[in-house]
């Protein structure tokens, strides 16, 4: 496993509402509603949730994040989580903020945050307890995993499998919003698949992934799992590979190989699901766009 250093991933639909500001979250009064940190916690296998919410309520989230992280082994090939992770649910905004800024000075607000810190061997998920905490952790947890077993995969497919975990497990990586939006950039702008855009987004740095990148991301985490044996396959194998090989080739390159014409392929494979969500007439079950994200 390669060696990363306090990598910080943030995601789409964790990003603040778009009434709220980073500056408004600069040394807020404390919450009226908010109490001391407690110690109660619970553990299911390499999970471990605290938090100031009575954990009990958690119990049946933390059996589904099991159920969830048993359809990455599924899909990816990989064994299970392999390494403790924290998850520490605030109800406070004014605590979550602080206990970001003692990690990351520079990380833009969020409602969840994945630190994988391999210096402390730790993982860690900060999430704030609101109504979509369900699709939150199942985010995170997809990073955890990830990260355990390929711990410097390349960005898009990070965000992209979390995008598709994100959903309940009945949805199976479905996500309507982005193939609209995704649609919407073909029809306004002529928007394309593109492989080698996908593959310049830098990681290092503190980042702010437009809603467009993780879309794009999804698309071809979708696309690797569910279009044909052989995409599957070529993803399990790579993945594979990391975990064995002390340089893995670069993804890109290998899907490139199986199919030159990759974009394309992913061009008609979203045409395909829109199609689908055409027929279907299927309404976007998730929270609305609007109240998550603070879009560029
Ligand atoms: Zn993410």
């Amino acid at each position: 496993m390669r060696v990363q250093t306090a990598s910080l991933i943030l995601t789409t639909t964790l990003l603040c509402t778009v009434s709220c500001s980073v500056t408004s979250w600069i040394a807020p009064p404390r919450d009226k509603d908010s109490k001391p940190f407690s110690s109660k916690s619970v553990t299911r296998g390499q999970l471990e949730i605290t938090g100031e919410a009575p954990m009990n309520d958690f119990l049946p989230l933390m059996d589904e994040l099991q159920a969830t992280m048993g359809d990455m082994q599924d899909i990816l090939g990989l064994s299970e989580l392999s390494a403790p992770t924290r998850i520490h649910i605030y109800t406070s905004n004014y605590e979550l903020e602080k206990a970001i800024r003692q990690r990351s000075r520079l990380a833009p607000y969020r409602r969840a945050y994945f630190f994988d810190d391999d210096k402390k061997k730790e993982m860690v998920i900060l999430v704030k307890h609101t109504d979509y905490i369900a699709y939150d952790l199942r985010h995170e947890c997809t990073h955890a995993f990830l990260h355990s077993h390929c711990s410097d995969a390349p960005l898009w497919l990070d965000e992209g499998l979390a995008e598709y975990f994100e959903p309940s497990r009945t949805e199976q990586g479905y996500q309507p919003r982005h193939i609209n939006r995704l649609m919407r950039m073909v029809n306004t702008s002529k928007w394309r698949p593109n492989l080698t855009r996908l593959d310049k987004l830098d990681k290092s740095v503190v980042f702010d992934l437009t809603v467009e990148q993780y879309a794009e991301s999804w698309l071809w985490a979708h696309f690797l799992i569910n279009y044909s044996d052989q995409s599957r396959l070529l993803l399990k194998s790579w993945l594979k590979d990391y975990e064995n090989l002390e340089t893995p080739p670069p993804l890109s390159d290998q899907i490139r190989k199986l199919y030159p014409d990759c974009e394309n392929r992913v061009y008609e494979y979203l045409l395909e699901l829109n199609r689908k969500l055409a027929e279907l007439g299927e309404i976007d079950n998730l929270p609305p766009e609007g109240e998550l994200t603070n879009e560029n």
